[in-house]
C-alpha cells in the first residue's frame, strides 16, 4: 500500500487560510477599512457594489506604500505592525497579522493604487488568485484604493455560500458601524450601488452617533467617562426612556476595537436594572481603553470576541461607570451605586488605601475610580466632569432623520440606513438658482453651502405620500370626473379587494363604483394625476397593493397610500422641465419629514463643499 499523505498545493492552503479571514464581503470591508485606519487616514470611502459581492472598494487618503511594499502587502504575514514577539503585549493597531491582503488576493481580483505624498509617482498593482498579474507606476492621489472584484470567483461553493444581497449588506452596514463609530475624527463614506448611503463628517462621538442613528437621539445619551491609572470608559448610554424593544443599538469597544460581550452587556444592563421595563434594551456605546497587556491579543481577529486579564474588574467598573453616569444625569433616584458584594471583596476594587479614603467613601456625592493597577480603589469628592464638555457641544443644526415609521422598511437596515440629513434650510432653492437635471433622475442645485442633489424619485414619492395620508387625515383629494366612465372587471378574489377598498379610494381621487358581478365603474380619477383616465391604472394599483412586501407590517390605509404613492410619483429616468424640478423641491421642502424616502432612505444629500473639496484633497 502506498503512503496517503499529501501536501496540498499552495493556491489551495492559501485559499484554505483566506477563508478564516474572508468569510463573506463584510469581513474585506472591516479588513480594509481597519487598514485604511490603520495608516491614518482621516477620510475613508467605501464603495461596494451588489452587497460587495461584485466589489468592495475603500480609498483612503491614509500615509499610503512604497512600490515594495505595495507588492509585500499581498504577501502571508507581511506586516509593518509588530516586529517582535514583545510588540504583541503593546499593539494599538487595528490589525497585524498580515493576513488580510493575501487572504483577499487568494480569493478575489484585486486592484490597488497607492502613493505616498512625497513621491510623484504611485504604484497600481493588479493581483488574482494570488498571482500578481500587473505592476507598474501610476497617477495616483496621496493615499490607497483597493478595489476587491468578485470575491470567491475562484471559489464556487463559497460564493454560493453566500447569503441573500440583503443580508450581507446588513452585515456590511454593521461593519462601517462599527468602524466609523470607534473613529469619530475620520470622515466616512459608505455607496452601495452608486447611492450615498452614509457620509459621515468627522467630528466628536456624540455627533458620530446622531449621525448614524438619528438626530432623534441628541437629546437621548447620557455621557459615560470615567478616567483612571488602569482603565478608561468613555461614550454615551441612551436614557432609559428612550429603551427600546429591540436590541439594536448596544455597541462595545476595547482599545477601539468592536467587541461581543455577553458579559459586559450584563454589566450595563444591570446598571439599568429597574429603570426599564422588562424586555427593552438601551442604547450604549461604550469604549474602554486599556493597557494592551491586559487583554488576551491572541484570540482571533474576526471573532469580535475577547478576554480581559481580569474580567471582574472590567464588569465591576463598566456597571458603575454606567450607574454613575445616569445618577450623574438625574435619571436615576439615587446617587449610590454600590458594588455587587462578590466583586467588592476583589482585591483590585476593594482596597482603600487609607482610613481616610474610608471614611470619605462614606461620603455622598462620591464617586470611584481605580488608580493603581490592580491595586488600590480610592474614592475621590465629586465628578470631575472637565473630560464630558467635548461630548456636550451642542451639535449644528441637523434634522430628526430616523423615524420609527420607517423602521421596518424593506431596505437591509432602514435605521442603519437613515443617515443624519442637514436641515431643509438646505432644500431653500432660491429663484434666481435654476436646477438642474443629471441622469435624469437627481435635481441638482447650488447653495450657499454647497450642492444639493435630491433623488427625484424617492423625493417626489415622498410628496405624494405624505399628500395621500393627508387625504385620509380629512382632506380628500380632488376628482376629475371621467366623460365616458370606464368598466373595468376582475377576478372575483380582486373584486372583493375593490369593493373593500373603495371608501379609501374616493378620498385618494378614485371614484369608483359596485356595478354588479365583479364589475365597477370607474367613474373619475385624481384631478392632478396625469393619465390616470383609464381603469388599466387602477387596476395596476390593485396589483401593487396585492403585492406589497410582505415583510412590512402595516395597516390597510398604509398599505394603500405606500403602493399608490409608489405608483403615482416620478420615476427616475424621466425628464424633468426647470419647474418641475422646482415644484418637487418645494413640495419636499414642506414634508413633515423631508429628508427621508418611505421606504427609508435618504430623499437628498448635502454636499457641502468641504466635502468636495476633500475629494480633491483640498
Ligand atoms: P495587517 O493590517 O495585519 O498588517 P494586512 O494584510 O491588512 O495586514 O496589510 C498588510 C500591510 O499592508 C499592512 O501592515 C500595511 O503596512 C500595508 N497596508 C495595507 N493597507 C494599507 C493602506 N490602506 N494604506 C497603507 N498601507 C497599507
Ligand atoms: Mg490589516
Amino acid at each position: 500500500m502506498s503512503d496517503l499523505i499529501q501536501l496540498l498545493p499552495d493556491n489551495i492552503a492559501n485559499q484554505i487560510a483566506a477563508g478564516e479571514v474572508i468569510q463573506r464581503p463584510a469581513s474585506a470591508v472591516k479588513e480594509l477599512l481597519e487598514n485604511a485606519v490603520d495608516a491614518g487616514a482621516t477620510h475613508v470611502r467605501l464603495i461596494v457594489n451588489d452587497a460587495g459581492k461584485s466589489l468592495v472598494q475603500v480609498i483612503d487618503n491614509g500615509k499610503g506604500m512604497s512600490p515594495t511594499d505595495a507588492r509585500m502587502s499581498f504577501e502571508r504575514h507581511a506586516t509593518s505592525k509588530i516586529r517582535s514577539i514583545d510588540d504583541l503585549f503593546s499593539i494599538r493597531t487595528m490589525g497585524f497579522r498580515g493576513e488580510a491582503l493575501a487572504s483577499i488576493a487568494a480569493v478575489a481580483q484585486v486592484e490597488l493604487r497607492t502613493r505616498r505624498a512625497d513621491d510623484t509617482l504611485g504604484t497600481f498593482i493588479e493581483i488574482e488568485n494570488s498571482r500578481v498579474r500587473r505592476q507598474e507606476a501610476c497617477a495616483a492621489a496621496p493615499g490607497t484604493s483597493i478595489a476587491m472584484k468578485n470575491l470567491f470567483f475562484n471559489v464556487p461553493a463559497r460564493r454560493n455560500f453566500l447569503k441573500s444581497n440583503a443580508a450581507e449588506m446588513k452585515q456590511i452596514v454593521d461593519e462601517f458601524i462599527h468602524v466609523s463609530l470607534a473613529f469619530p475624527d475620520i470622515a466616512f463614506e459608505l455607496n452601495a450601488n452608486g447611492q450615498e448611503i452614509f457620509m459621515l463628517q468627522k467630528g466628536n462621538l456624540k455627533q458620530r452617533i446622531v449621525q448614524l442613528f438619528g438626530n432623534g437621539h441628541a437629546a437621548k445619551l447620557v455621557p459615560v467617562g470615567e478616567h483612571t491609572d488602569y482603565l478608561d470608559i468613555k461614550g454615551f448610554v441612551g436614557k432609559p426612556e428612550a429603551a427600546r424593544k429591540s436590541r439594536g443599538d448596544q455597541y462595545f469597544f476595547v482599545n477601539g476595537r468592536f467587541i461581543r460581550s455577553a458579559y459586559l452587556n450584563h454589566a450595563v444592563m444591570s446598571a439599568f436594572q429597574g429603570l426599564i421595563p422588562e424586555q427593552t434594551f438601551p442604547l450604549y456605546v461604550l469604549f474602554i481603553d486599556l493597557d494592551p497587556a491586559q487583554i488576551d491579543i491572541n484570540v482571533h481577529p474576526t471573532k469580535q470576541e475577547i478576554k480581559f486579564e481580569d474580567e471582574k474588574v472590567v464588569y465591576a467598573f463598566v456597571q458603575s461607570a454606567v450607574r454613575h453616569a445616569l445618577a450623574q444625569f438625574s435619571v436615576t433616584p439615587s446617587l449610590d451605586f454600590e458594588l455587587d458584594p462578590g466583586i467588592q471583596q476583589l482585591g483590585a476594587v476593594s482596597r482603600p488605601t487609607s482610613e481616610e479614603d474610608r471614611t470619605s467613601a462614606g461620603n455622598g456625592r462620591l464617586f470611584q475610580t481605580f488608580t493603581q493597577k490592580h491595586e488600590a480603589w480610592k474614592v475621590e469628592p465629586s465628578g470631575n466632569l472637565s473630560g464630558w464638555k467635548d461630548f456636550y457641544r451642542p451639535l449644528p443644526a441637523a434634522e430628526a432623520a430616523f423615524h420609527p415609521e420607517t423602521s421596518g422598511a424593506d431596505a437591509p437596515s432602514a435605521q442603519a440606513y437613515s443617515q443624519a440629513t442637514p436641515a431643509p434650510a438646505a432644500l431653500r432653492l432660491p429663484d434666481e438658482i435654476t436646477p438642474m437635471q443629471v441622469q435624469r433622475s437627481y435635481i441638482v442645485f447650488d447653495t450657499p453651502e454647497g450642492m444639493v442633489v435630491v433623488h427625484q424619485q424617492l423625493a417626489h414619492e415622498r410628496v405624494i405620500y405624505e399628500r395621500l395620508t393627508a387625504a385620509l387625515d380629512g382632506k380628500p383629494l380632488p376628482v376629475q370626473r371621467l366623460l365616458f366612465p370606464v368598466s373595468i372587471t376582475l377576478p372575483p378574489a380582486d373584486a372583493a379587494l375593490m369593493q373593500e377598498l373603495i371608501p379609501e379610494l374616493r378620498v385618494l381621487g378614485y371614484l369608483v363604483e359596485a356595478g354588479g358581478q365583479d364589475s365597477f365603474l370607474l367613474q373619475g380619477t385624481p384631478s392632478d394625476l396625469k393619465g390616470g383616465g383609464d381603469g388599466a391604472e387602477i387596476e395596476n394599483l390593485l396589483e401593487s397593493y396585492k403585492h406589497f412586501n410582505p415583510s412590512l407590517t402595516c395597516s390597510r390605509r398604509e398599505k394603500l397610500v405606500r403602493s399608490m404613492a409608489a405608483r403615482q410619483c416620478i420615476k427616475a429616468g424621466s425628464h424633468l422641465a426647470a419647474e418641475e424640478m422646482r415644484r418637487i423641491v418645494e413640495e419636499l421642502a414642506t414634508c413633515r419629514q423631508p429628508t427621508l424616502s418611505v421606504g427609508g432612505l435618504p430623499t437628498y444629500v448635502n454636499w457641502r463643499s468641504d466635502r468636495l473639496d476633500a475629494m480633491f484633497f483640498r
